[in-house]
C-alpha cells in the first residue's frame, strides 16, 4: 500500500527535536504569546524575506485578518471586490465573503493552474480594491506583470500561500512578493504543525500592527480595545515545533523535486498531461518557483486512473472535485460557468507525494501508472 501522504513518518523524522522542543514550552509554564511565538515569527520572517510576521490560529484566520485589517484600516470597504483565482481551494474564497467583500473569480490558465494574469485587466471595476494570487500545488503565482497591474491599479496584491511554503521567483520567496500573504501549516502542508496554525507576512507596519491586533481580541495594550477583533493566536507549543520543522523546509522540498522530477522523467501514459513547471510571465522556467506541494496530472480518464491505482494499492487524491463557484454554499454562483476551472476540477488528480516518500515508492507509482490499460 502506498499511502497519498505519510504524516506521522514526516514528524517522526524530526521526533528528538520536537521532543526538546515541546519539553521546554512544557517547563516554561507560559503557553500563548510567549518565547516560542515571537521567536518563530522572527524566524519566518527572516526566511520569507519580510519585516513582519504575525502567528494566528490557522491559514483561513490569515488571509480573514489581512483583509479585515485593510477594511480598519480604510483602505476596503463592505461590497468592495477582490479577484481571487476560480480553482483555488474554497479558503481563499471565503476568506473574502467573510469580510463582506465581494469574491470575483478569475479563471486560470490551464498550463500552470495558476490565475490568468491575462484576464485581469476584463474582471476589474470600479469596486475592485485587491487581488489574491494564490501559489496552487506549491507553484508561485507571482510575476512583475500582476504586481505591476496592482500598482497601476492602486489595488492591494495578496498572497495565498498555504500551498507553497519555500517556493521562490526569481530568487524571492514567496510570502514577501506583494503586499501581505497568509500561510497555513495545517498538518498535511509543506511546513505543517501538530493541529491548526498559521501566519500572516507583510513589509507593511501599518498592517502588521492591525493584524496583531486583530488577531488579540482588537488589542495592542491589554483590556484596551481598539478593534472589535477575534481571537486568533499561534499556540507556544505549535511554534516550537514549527521553528523546529522550518530548519529543516528547503531540504524537504528539495526531496519533493527529487520526486517529482522523477516523475515528471517517467510517467509515459498516453492521455496524462504532466504538471509544467512556468512562470505565468513566460520567465524561464526555475525549479525554485515550485516546492511540489501536490503532485498534480490531469487527464480526461480521471475517475478511471484513480481506480486502476487504487486496485493496485496507490493511495491518489483529487484537489478539488467541486469547483467553489458549484458549492452549494455559494447557490448563488452555481449558474455560471468557467470552463477552464470545470476542466480542471474534472480531470485532475494528485499522486503520491511528500519529503519522507522513499524513490522506490515514486518507481513503484510509475511503474503501475505506465502499466494500465485505461478504456
Ligand atoms: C489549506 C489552505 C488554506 C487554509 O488553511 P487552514 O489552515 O486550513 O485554514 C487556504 N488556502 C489554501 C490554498 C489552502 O490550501
Amino acid at each position: 500500500m502506498i499511502k497519498f501522504l505519510d504524516l506521522q513518518k514526516i514528524n517522526s523524522l524530526h521526533r528528538d527535536e520536537i521532543m526538546k522542543s515541546m519539553a521546554d514550552v512544557l517547563d516554561s509554564g507560559w503557553y500563548i504569546h510567549g518565547k516560542a511565538c515571537s521567536k518563530f515569527e522572527q524566524e519566518f520572517a527572516e526566511f520569507n524575506g519580510v519585516s513582519h510576521c504575525i502567528g494566528v490560529a490557522n491559514g483561513l484566520d490569515a488571509l480573514k485578518i489581512i483583509l479585515r485589517s485593510y477594511i480598519e484600516l480604510g483602505h476596503m470597504k463592505e461590497g468592495d471586490e477582490i479577484l481571487v483565482p476560480a480553482n483555488t481551494y474554497i479558503a481563499s474564497i471565503l476568506a473574502i465573503s467573510e469580510n463582506k467583500l465581494v469574491p470575483v473569480l478569475v479563471e486560470p490558465d490551464i498550463i500552470s493552474y495558476n490565475m490568468d494574469a491575462g484576464l485581469l485587466d476584463e474582471k476589474i471595476t470600479s469596486k475592485t480594491r485587491g487581488v489574491m494570487i494564490v501559489h496552487l500545488y506549491g507553484q508561485n503565482s507571482y510575476s512583475e506583470k500582476i504586481g505591476e497591474f496592482c500598482k497601476r491599479k492602486h489595488l492591494k496584491l495578496i498572497e495565498d500561500c498555504a500551498q507553497a511554503h519555500g517556493a521562490s521567483y526569481r530568487g524571492k520567496r514567496v510570502g514577501g512578493l506583494c503586499d501581505a500573504s497568509g500561510f497555513s501549516f495545517y498538518p498535511g502542508k509543506n511546513l505543517g504543525a501538530l493541529g491548526d496554525a498559521g501566519a500572516i507576512c507583510t513589509d507593511d507596519p501599518e498592517l502588521a500592527l492591525c493584524c496583531r491586533s486583530l488577531g488579540n481580541y482588537g488589542s495592542q495594550k491589554k483590556y484596551e480595545n481598539i478593534y472589535k477583533g477575534t481571537n486568533s493566536r499561534l499556540d507556544e507549543i505549535q511554534a516550537a515545533l514549527l521553528s523546529v520543522k522550518l530548519r529543516h523546509l528547503d531540504t524537504e522540498n528539495e526531496k519533493r523535486r527529487e520526486i517529482a522530477d522523477y516523475y515528471s522523467k517517467n510517467i509515459q501514459f498516453k492521455g496524462i498531461i504532466l504538471p509544467t513547471v512556468a512562470n505565468s510571465d513566460g520567465v524561464a522556467s526555475d525549479p525554485l518557483s515550485h516546492v511540489w506541494h501536490l503532485y498534480v496530472v490531469r487527464t480526461e480518464k480521471r475517475d478511471a486512473l484513480q481506480q486502476a491505482l487504487s486496485g493496485l494499492g496507490i493511495e491518489t487524491l483529487i484537489h478539488y472535485p467541486i469547483p467553489p463557484h458549484l458549492q452549494a454554499a455559494y447557490r448563488e454562483w452555481n449558474h455560471l460557468s468557467y470552463p477552464v476551472t470545470e476542466k480542471i476540477h474534472r480531470e485532475v488528480l494528485s499522486l503520491p507525494m511528500s519529503q519522507v516518500m522513499p524513490m522506490e515508492m515514486a518507481q513503484q507509482v510509475v511503474t503501475a501508472i505506465n502499466s494500465l490499460v485505461l478504456n
